[in-house]
């Protein structure tokens, strides 16, 4: 049976992306080898690291100035670094959601922290500091982390503050066009939208480096990867040739804009039926959904109907559409690589589910 990935991440690859990465995995670039045994310092990886980060600033629109790294940590070593790198005395953090509120527990490490939070309300809506005219600016900068993986709030667009921005941008890039400019920072997980587990990807701009004066770690400081292409030390190769497979898949679909008709498309479809459908309703503010997670749960008048929608949909190949633990109820993670066709067949199951249970 075809199974549907609805994982949070690690997340669906493309399949044309997936093959390709099998072929590599038994012959990489004609070398007759695998990509897991050759040297990083190969012309052929060295290629591929070089073809992926200049394919990163050409979908993305990376103004000159800018970097484009693939780190090991994941986006969890990141929240250490970013502070350690860019904060010099106080920052402001908008803490949307528990990856923003972890971010910033690691920013408290090196300076004053500054919070927007909507925790309180289980982090249901999407704090804006901007909108109300409260973002301080002594700040070295304002993080945001603009997809909540876990509750299912999405800030789609950046916003217009005079400090710079830092985004968390894990569960959302190549979902919208973003303004590079805007920020110093934009870092994330690859394995959301890009690449397998293993590989973190930063964005940075040079003249946002070495202005602080505590001594950074060779391998925390940002320069030491900049001035080396991300190659000072073994990077993580079989994602980062994996990422750069699905970059050349974005290309060819058309790029981000294109990417971002297709996720507004497919997260439209579930989100009418959610609100239609009398079983199920949406977790979050309806103007802070994200494209990316759908969260929802039971109505409050079929809750005891959880167990058994998710068998149901789970019979007909759907996986990881739990919710997450903290918030419970179903999360459905519509990455790009998520066909349409899945979508459709997951509100058909919905449909199905309400006409059985209405027996
Ligand atoms: C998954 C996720 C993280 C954590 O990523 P790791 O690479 O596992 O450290 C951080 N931020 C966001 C928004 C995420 O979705």
């Amino acid at each position: 049976m075809k199974k549907h990935n609805f994982s949070a991440g690690p997340s669906i690859l493309d399949e044309s992306v997936i093959k390709d990465a099998a072929a590599a995995v038994l012959n990489y670039a004609g070398t007759g080898l695998s990509i897991l045994e050759v040297s990083h310092r190969g012309k052929e990886f060295t290629a591929t690291m070089e073809e992926a980060r200049r394919l990163m600033k050409e979908l993305l629109d990376i103004p000159e100035g800018y970097e484009v790294l693939f780190l090991g940590g994941g986006a969890s070593l990141q929240f250490a670094q970013v502070a350690m790198n860019l904060l010099k005395t106080k920052a402001a953090y908008v803490d949307s959601g528990t990856w923003a509120n972890k971010a910033a527990k690691e920013a408290k490490l090196f300076g004053e922290v500054v919070s927007f939070s909507s925790k309180a309300d289980n982090y249901v809506w999407y704090p804006k500091p901007w909108l109300t005219g409260e973002v301080p600016s002594d700040i070295d900068y304002l993080h945001l982390t603009s997809n909540n993986t876990v509750y299912g709030t999405e800030l789609r667009y950046d916003p217009d503050v005079k400090v710079r921005l830092v985004g968390d941008m894990s569960s959302d890039i190549f979902t919208r066009e973003v303004d590079i400019a805007k920020y110093d920072l934009i870092y994330g997980g690859a394995q959301k939208n890009i690449a397998p587990a293993g590989a973190t990807f930063v964005i940075v701009r040079r003249d946002a480096l070495g202005h602080v004066d505590r001594p950074l770690p060779t391998m925390l400081d940002y320069r030491t990867h900049v001035d080396k292409d991300s190659m000072y030390n073994t990077p993580p190769v079989f994602p980062v040739y994996v990422a750069l497979q699905t970059m050349k898949w974005y290309k060819e679909l058309g790029g981000v804009k294109v990417l971002e008709q297709m996720n507004l498309e497919k997260a439209a479809i579930l989100y009418d039926e959610i609100d239609r459908n009398p079983l199920f309703r949406g977790t979050v503010n309806t103007e802070d959904r994200s494209i990316m997670n759908v969260c929802f749960v039971m109505s409050d008048a079929y809750q005891e109907l959880e167990k058994e929608f998710y068998e149901f949909a789970s019979a007909r190949g759907f996986v990881s559409f739990k919710g997450h633990r903290s918030v419970g109820g179903f999360r459905a993670s519509l990455y790009n690589a998520m066909p349409k066709s899945s979508v459709e067949y997951f509100v058909q199951t919905m449909k199905d589910f309400e006409r059985k249970v209405a027996k």
